[in-house]
């Protein structure tokens, strides 16, 4: 194989012959029979057998190959090649003799067809006796020589890595006769159940490649049990006087959700553990009892947020009660002062301080901690998995407990998180009043404009949310600045803040506090106010361009508000016309309040790769499994996982192998 072909082979994840076997098609062409050309239809894809009456190249209206051909009816087809060479010219002698198969249409001078595929053939040569594959395939990389390929590795027998009894109980065909199906079906396969994937064949490979995934999330998961660290087990002094001094009691969620990872930093092993709870749920309080747990077994926490805003947020809040148990706390941001830094890391290395809140600056650094035993991470999805790993090599093996407010379906979870354990917060603490959302046209922008008035005007506060501008940071900039400018000018009697991701840290600090304080009436914002910002009196939000925003961001923007037991409203300005999708989108952010089922329904607007998002990308994604069509097999993958990695450690090292080879080494999150 020359090394051209082995690149190209690459791109498209095959290195081994096993890969080549796993190269499925994405559709498959009926070769099997041959049209007459008096038979052939508009819009359809044919076959015809047929000689060449004449060839001719005409240069206007651009160059174009033209190849006039009929069969024995007699009956007469255009050949159109908008893309040849003179070989081409030569290959179309009158009287030749050839197959093509390509879309009919109908054409200015009668039936034809463009750029159809073709192959020299006599009436003798011999139909195929199965459908034709069409692979995905990549530049340079032709389908004839990847059919050729994988022909070629299809002349050995496919091992089958489960064993029949399993696949008797499951429903399911062989290995073998299944990659068979679907490389070269026979004439008289179902190729609507093909093409939709329903096939037993298709079940067969989508099991296996979740039987993959939850093996090897598995073992990583059972990998980490077998690593040790210093268990944290509760000592009920900080913790309980913390609990103690909450002006409120848990709900039931958190204080289910705080035993269990009070309990699972009591193990000698290292945690993972993710816990998931809507915008608003309270996950900061449970992540504070962690650290308290951390740091009264004598060891340092960390406490890590997407956000300067967020990570200052944390701190400020957290460090007076703490301070109040005895307990130190420092910050460290990208954009701290170099001397304030260098001071706070000092302090964090010597072990003064117990509890370091900042942003990725607090591992991307080259300070140390003392004597790290537990690393939260607030948002979890806002950071790669390579950061979330940079951090665990900041200690011996510390304790992690991630957050998120992005809750995904559980089918997702199973599949993604399985290497972690989860806790989830179902409940939001009581006295919150729903946030009512209002869809609004942006022609009736005045009217918001004076609900906002009117709001402050009795005492409230508001957001006014910003355009997401993705294309470009200056012009968001702008926009901030533009929008900011024409509020304060239509709204005299309010008193208007800005804040953008671009303002120093001090800046926005003081924007924040400001309007914390309420100091402020009225906040203009980018969309740097989306996580975790807490500001109970401010119960209305405007945000303007909402069509442009995905499910979860305007999701987490609501959350901002709704937060006191004010009346709140979320008003979504839109600019009309709406796509497709926008519509679809503000359609569901209207209905529906709930995290959970705001998340299910954006996996089935945009699939499951795109809600993960590239961050989670460091974990494998399905090839052939569908989390929605194929729920059954994914309850059914996890459950032999477990039982194989208990009774058949030598079949789940085969399957691992066969499936993910080379490719994906799970990392040891
Ligand atoms: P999130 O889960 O989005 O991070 P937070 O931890 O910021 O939510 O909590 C949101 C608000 O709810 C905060 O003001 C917090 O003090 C408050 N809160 C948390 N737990 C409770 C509770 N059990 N009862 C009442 N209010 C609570
Ligand atoms: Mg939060």
């Amino acid at each position: 194989m020359s090394p051209a072909l082995a690149t190209r082979l690459a791109r498209l994840g095959i290195t081994r012959d096993a890969d080549l076997l796993l190269h499925l098609p994405l559709r498959w062409e009926d070769e099997t029979r041959i049209t007459a050309i008096r038979d052939l239809r508009p819009g359809f894809t044919a076959q015809v057998q047929a000689t060449v009456n004449e060839a001719s190249v005409a240069y206007r209206p651009r160059r174009t190959l033209t190849v006039s051909v009929s069969d024995d009816g007699g009956d007469v087809l255009g050949i159109r090649f908008l893309n040849f060479y003179p070989s081409h010219i030569k290959l179309f002698q009158p009287g030749a003799c050839f197959r093509f198969v390509g879309e009919v249409r109908g054409g200015f001078f009668g039936l034809e067809m463009v750029h159809p595929r073709f192959s020299k053939a006599g009436s003798d040569t011999p139909l195929p006796n199965g459908l034709t594959p069409v692979y995905p395939t990549t530049a340079g990389l032709g389908q004839a020589t990847l059919r050729k390929l994988i022909e070629r590795a299809l002349v050995a027998p496919i091992e089958d890595t489960l064993p029949a009894d399993w696949l008797d109980v499951l429903g399911l065909p062989a290995l073998d006769e299944s990659i068979r199906l679907l490389h070269q079906p026979p004439p008289d396969a179902a190729l609507a159940e093909l093409e939709s994937r329903r096939h037993p064949a298709w079940r067969r490979l989508a099991f296996d490649e979740l039987l993959a995934q939850q093996l090897s999330l598995a073992r990583a998961r059972a990998q980490r049990r077998t690593r040790s660290t210093r268990p944290l087990p509760p000592q009920h002094r900080l913790t309980a006087a913390f609990i103690a001094a909450l002006p409120f009691a848990l709900t039931d969620a958190q204080a289910r959700t705080w035993q269990e990872i009070s309990a699972d930093l009591a193990q000698p092993h290292p945690m993972r553990r993710l816990l998931q709870g809507d915008v608003g749920s309270g996950k900061t309080v449970i992540a504070a009892l962690a650290c308290l747990q951390a740091i009264e077994n004598g060891l340092q926490a960390a406490f890590m947020a997407p956000t300067e805003i967020l990570a200052e947020q944390h701190y400020h809040k957290l460090a007076a009660p703490l301070a109040a148990l005895g307990v130190h706390s420092t910050w460290v941001s990208g954009s701290q002062r170099k001397a304030e830094r260098s001071k706070a890391w000092q302090a964090i290395a010597a072990g003064e301080v117990d509890l370091a809140f900042g942003t990725h600056a607090l591992f991307q650094e080259g300070g140390t901690f003392a004597r790290l035993g537990l690393a939260v991470v607030d948002e979890q999805h806002r950071f790669g998995v390579g950061q979330r790993l940079a951090l665990s090599e900041k200690g011996d093996e510390p304790h992690q407990l991630m957050m998120s407010a992005t809750p995904i379906p559980r089918t997702l979870a199973m599949s993604f998180y399985a290497d972690l354990d989860v806790s989830t917060i179902d409940v939001l603490p009581p006295g919150r009043t729903p946030v009512v959302t209002k869809l609004v046209s942006a022609a009736r922008r005045d009217d918001v404009l004076a609900r906002v008035r009117d709001a402050c005007l009795a005492g409230g506060q508001a957001y006014w949310v910003c355009p997401l501008i993705e294309e470009s940071e200056k012009l968001q900039l702008q926009t901030a600045q533009d929008t900011f400018a024409a509020l304060t000018q239509q709204l005299p009697e309010l008193r208007v803040g800005l804040v953008h991701g671009r303002l120093k840290p001090d800046e926005k600090q003081a924007a924040m506090a400001a309007f914390k304080e309420h100091e402020l009436d009225l906040l203009v914002a980018t969309t740097v106010i989306e996580v975790g910002v807490d500001v109970p009196n401010a119960a209305l939000m405007v945000i303007e361009h909402a069509e442009r925003m995905g499910l979860a961001q305007l999701h987490q923007l609501r959350g901002r508000v709704g937060r006191g037991s004010r009346e709140s409203v979320c008003v979504l300005l839109y600019e009309n016309p709406l796509s497709e999708l926008a519509r679809a989108r503000l359609k569901v952010i209207f209905e529906f309040s709930d995290g959970f089922e705001i998340a299910r329904q954006d996996l089935q607007l945009r699939g499951p790769g795109e809600l993960l998002g590239h961050r989670q990308s460091g974990l494998p994604l399905l090839r052939f499994a569908d989390l929605e069509r194929d729920v059954d097999l994914l309850e059914h993958a996890r459950e032999h996982a477990r039982r194989c990695l208990a009774a058949h450690p030598d079949i789940a090292a085969r399957h691992v192998e066969r499936w993910l080879g080379g490719r994906a080494r799970l990392s040891q999150t």
